[in-house]
């Protein structure tokens, strides 16, 4: 039986992916490395894919005789991937993410989509009791008593493409806003990308500021953003128009029946350099009778993008949320600290994203060309696992 093995993987993502190069010089920051920077960097991947990410896990994995079957050359301990993922550079990561995400695109992995898409959004992770780092920030209860500390960070993601690939990530600290780490964000993902790799970007209603908006046109990027209570004036307008109209066009969507409110003159607000706004509400409703009613507003032309094309576009920000924080936590580890050091922090995150861009590209791309079938994410971890009681396995090495 060929089925997907580490060593495969590793086979793919050096061959197909071209991280051969990568892996042998990831940004290795230590003065004299003993243990070369592949081997722990690959196991790092490793790690996340098999879901078994805690750097005490996997010193138990290499020190067992599944080293081998993992394809790495020699076994390791937890403080010398502390004392690696302290020193590593967490820009090497990025660029080889996006290296991933632009050979992707010349492989026409996009190719099923008018339009690539990026979802932008913040979120919190690794909680612990007391303050370790310069990232820890404090959470409070409504005494304003500390309950704990947490991290926040920006991510950014490809999306609207089937394929969900996150490649970018951004921490902020105490005082700092998710706001301004989202534009940092943003800006830098663009330069990496280039020009002209994605059409739009998606965001949440605290994205939805002229500044924002105007960063997001000087990146050449058209902008799909949720038009919440926070531009008052704007909601309230769309509500009235809208309400006392029918809609614009209606669909079934599976079992939901979902209407569309879409109108492109509405006055933008003061500080907004645009002509005019287009404002989307659509009305989703469930079988049960259950109503889902949201607002997006955006730059897009109705000639460019139809309704229903823009629905789609409002509801690819959910990838970010499902196919990014919520896999990468639950699945993936994203929440646990392996070492508590904001680099060390930084790296896992980005590493974590690197992770899950092979995985997704290999289970949804490579092992599903001719006519395989679609393997689930848990398949192909499960076929990862077994491989390892294989005999004979090549080195990586
Ligand atoms: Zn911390």
């Amino acid at each position: 039986m060929r089925g997907p093995s580490p060593p495969r993987l590793w086979k793919y993502a050096t061959g197909v992916l071209r991280l051969k190069k990568f892996f042998r010089s990831p940004g290795d920051g230590r003065p004299q490395p003993q243990i070369p920077a592949r081997v722990l960097y690959w196991a790092l991947l490793l790690g996340h894919l098999l879901r078994q990410f805690s750097f005490h896990s996997l010193e138990a994995l290499v020190r067992s005789c599944a080293r081998r079957a993992l394809g790495l050359a020699t076994s390791f301990s937890e403080d010398a991937l502390a004392h690696f993922t302290e020193r590593l550079d967490a820009d090497a990561t990025r660029r080889a993410a996006v290296g991933v995400l632009r050979r992707a695109k010349r492989n026409k992995a996009f190719q099923g989509s008018a339009f690539i898409g990026l979802a932008l959004d913040g979120t919190s992770s690794g909680r612990s009791s007391r303050p370790h780092c310069a990232w820890c920030r404090a959470s409070r209860n409504k005494q304003n008593q500390i309950l704990g500390y947490h991290h926040r960070l920006a991510m950014i993601s490809v999306v609207g493409t089937g394929l969900s690939l996150p490649f970018d990530v951004e921490t902020y600290g105490p005082g700092a806003s998710e706001y301004a780490a989202g534009q940092r964000l943003l800006r830098r993902a663009v330069a990496n990308l280039g020009p002209r790799f994605a059409d739009y970007v998606v965001v949440d209603g605290e994205f939805a500021t002229a500044p924002f908006l105007h960063t997001t046109e000087e990146l050449h990027l058209k902008v799909v953003a949720r038009l919440k209570d926070n531009l008052p004036e704007l909601r309230a307008a769309a509500q009235k128009r809208f309400d006392s109209q029918p809609p614009t066009l209606c669909f079934q969507e599976g079992q939901d029946q979902v209407q569309l409110w879409d109108a492109a003159d509405f006055d933008p607000w003061g500080s907004l350099r645009w002509t005019s706004v287009r404002v989307l509400r659509y009305r989703q409703i469930k079988p049960n009778g259950e109503v889902i009613e949201a607002y997006w507003l955006t730059n897009f032309s109705a000639g460019r993008v139809g309704s229903r094309t823009l629905y789609r576009m409002a509801k690819s920000r959910w990838e970010i949320e499902n196919q990014g924080f919520n896999e990468a936590k639950n699945q993936h580890g994203m929440e646990h600290i392996c070492h508590h050091q904001t680099n060390s922090l930084l790296v896992q995150w980005l590493m974590l994203a690197l992770a899950l861009i092979i995985e997704r590209l290999y289970r949804l791309r490579y092992l599903h060309r001719g006519t395989h079938r679609v393997r689930t994410a848990i398949e192909l971890v499960r076929q990862l696992w077994l491989s390892l009681s294989a005999r004979k396995a090549p080195d990586s090495s």
